[in-house]
């Protein structure tokens, strides 16, 4: 999305030798000074106030700015060496205040104020700083040094969480082979209330997380909230190759000043997503039934919404600019988003090559050589570059597959897929709105769930419609997303009780439904619709062959106690 950072510098003047020298704005993030004999001077003032992984923000409590939010460009010397002071608070409230970065320093002290410099402005912009009384830790994986700077208030246990990100970095930088590519690392965490984000870099990442998700002190369980934390530390970390150095050919350079188009954000996003969990199986942190009640959940994501039937996931990544980042209600019947299709399509192509190879070759074999021909020396990846390098590394044709996963809206066929590692592949219906899938059903259904087809949430003392999903009941019917629903069959609904009066009529009962579309009261005949079977369950499949069993683990990268006995190797759960 272009986000026009622009919009937040304030005032901005510029002077040569002391003496003013005329500006003048030319676009929306464009200034132009007036020819002048000495160095110019350009000095600006800009409002700080979003606090995200992507922007900048400034307050009492701490500092936190991306250079694209800071930092003016300027035009045609874009690749001169930078350097940055950044200068302390005056105040005694901020004596106590450090710096975090991966940029590197040039005068200031180790987590000081003072100078700090980068090669050019690409560089500049891929380093974000941190500033305030934030905790900071440190840990080496395959001899890298590695910092965790937690900012925002928190209980974390913080060596543990050290201790779990060294096995997921080793883990990363292993797959793709020593040494890293980077000579260090900042892990930057700000930790909230509530929030969920994470930008990554080439020397570091940005993550912002609810303070519940950290693990706390004496606990040493892993619960949904840290396993969504590690999730998202894993595939930002894995996006230090995937992304960051190789990347695509249109990157190459990277035109900060419009949108960029490529079909490969499934490549980039998609695959990131499927090895951030997937990783995480691998080193152990996550049991493989953990890892599939994930993968479960990120099916059901994708199969919730029609949209998939329309867009694939070439034109969604095409389309990012204005479509998956500028999503509105009718987002699930229009689109599908790279981000879990890709994902998918990761998975299925993953699963594709070790069937056609006998296990021989895997999706880990096509990353590698990613890595290998374009990443290390930052050739960027042609349109139709990962695809080649899948037929080159696997030497079996992929032409007609990769067809039907990236240009086509079929959906992928999973089932068939995931049997090969013994998977089985389940798809219910969805018990609420809530459930996000994965699991079992909770209990099994006296009779079928009549549902409305549509996203509701409790609003303006009644009940919002968020959306409405095509070829639902209440679709069919005429009613239209934003609706307040206030009254079933002439009773008044309040809050979130819409879905389970309606859970109480039957599948093709009608009933009356009273909105207020605008101010306008209306009534509406909705005739009730079975909830789709679009909830995932997947589950090992239990006594399975031996070969079956091999499959499956070197998929999942970790050995049964079944094999291990067999091998007589004596070890349990050892992880490869
Ligand atoms: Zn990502």
């Amino acid at each position: 999305m272009v986000r026009d950072y622009a919009r937040h510098v304030v005032r901005l003047w510029a002077t040569s030798d002391g003496v003013p020298v005329t500006v003048k704005k030319t676009d929306k993030q464009t200034w132009c000074c007036d020819p002048c004999d000495g160095p110019l001077e350009v000095s600006y003032e800009v409002y700080a106030s979003e606090l995200s992984v992507r922007a900048a923000h400034l307050d009492t409590t701490h500092g936190y700015f991306n250079g694209t939010s800071v930092f003016l460009c300027p035009e045609g010397k874009e690749a001169r060496p930078c350097v940055v002071d950044i200068q302390a608070p005056r105040g005694h409230g901020y004596a106590g205040w450090r710096v975090a970065t991966a940029m590197n320093r040039r005068d200031a002290a180790p987590h000081g104020f003072g100078t700090y410099q980068a090669a050019d402005y690409e560089e500049l912009v891929d380093h974000p700083v941190e500033m305030g009384t934030f905790d900071l830790a440190s840990f080496k994986a395959c001899g890298v040094p590695h910092e965790v700077v937690l900012s925002g208030r928190h209980r974390a246990d913080v060596d543990r969480l050290c201790a779990d990100l060294r096995r997921v970095c080793e883990r990363h930088i292993r797959f793709f082979g020593e040494p890293a590519p980077m000579e260090r690392y900042v892990f930057l965490i700000m930790a909230l209330g509530e929030g969920y984000g994470g930008l990554e870099h080439r020397a570091s990442c940005s993550l912002l997380c609810s303070r519940n998700d950290l693990p706390r002190e004496g606990e040493h369980s892993i619960d949904e909230g840290y396993r969504r934390f590690l999730g998202l530390c894993s595939h930002e970390y894995f996006h230090t190759w995937n992304v960051k150095r190789i990347k695509p050919a249109a990157f190459v350079p990277y035109d900060l000043s419009r949108e960029v188009h490529t079909r490969l954000l499934w490549a980039f996003e998609g695959i990131t997503s499927y090895y951030d969990d997937l990783n995480l199986v691998r080193t152990g942190l996550l049991t493989p039934e953990s890892y599939l009640e994930l993968l479960g959940q990120l099916v059901t994501r994708v199969w919730r919404g029609r949209g998939r039937f329309k867009q694939s996931v070439a034109e969604s990544s095409f389309d990012a600019w204005t479509k998956f980042y500028k999503q509105d209600e009718n987002a699930p019947n229009a689109i599908v988003s790279y981000y879990t299709k890709g994902a998918l399509v990761a998975l299925a192509v993953d699963l594709q090559l070790r069937r056609e190879t006998n296990n021989r070759c895997s999706l880990d074999d096509v990353m590698r050589a990613l890595w290998e021909r374009y990443g290390k020396s930052g050739q960027g990846v042609p349109e139709d570059g990962v695809e080649r390098l899948a037929e080159e590394v696997s030497g079996i044709p992929l032409g007609d597959f990769f067809d039907q996963a990236l240009r086509g809206t079929e959906d992928l066929p999973l089932a068939e897929m995931l049997a090969y590692l013994g998977v089985d592949f389940e798809l219910r219906c969805a018990e609420s709105q809530e459930d996000r899938g994965g699991k079992p059903a909770s209990k099994a259904p006296d009779k079928p769930r009549a549902v409305l087809g549509v996203r509701s949430m409790s609003k303006n003392s009644g009940c919002t419609l968020t959306h409405v999903f095509e070829g639902g009941a209440a679709h069919a019917a005429g009613l239209s997303a934003s609706d307040v629903v206030v009254a079933v069959n002439g009773i008044r609904v309040t809050g979130n009780e819409l879905e389970s009066v309606v859970g109480a009529y039957s599948v093709g009962d009608r009933i009356s439904v009273h909105v207020f579309r605008r101010d306008e009261l209306m009534e509406f005949q909705v005739e009730l619709q079975e909830a789709p079977a679009d909830t995932c369950v997947l589950h090992m499949m239990q006594n399975v062959d031996e070969s079956m069993r091999a499959r499956r683990e070197a998929w999942l990268g970790v050995v049964s106690e079944e094999t291990a006995r067999a091998v007589g190797s004596g070890t349990s759960s050892n992880q490869l």
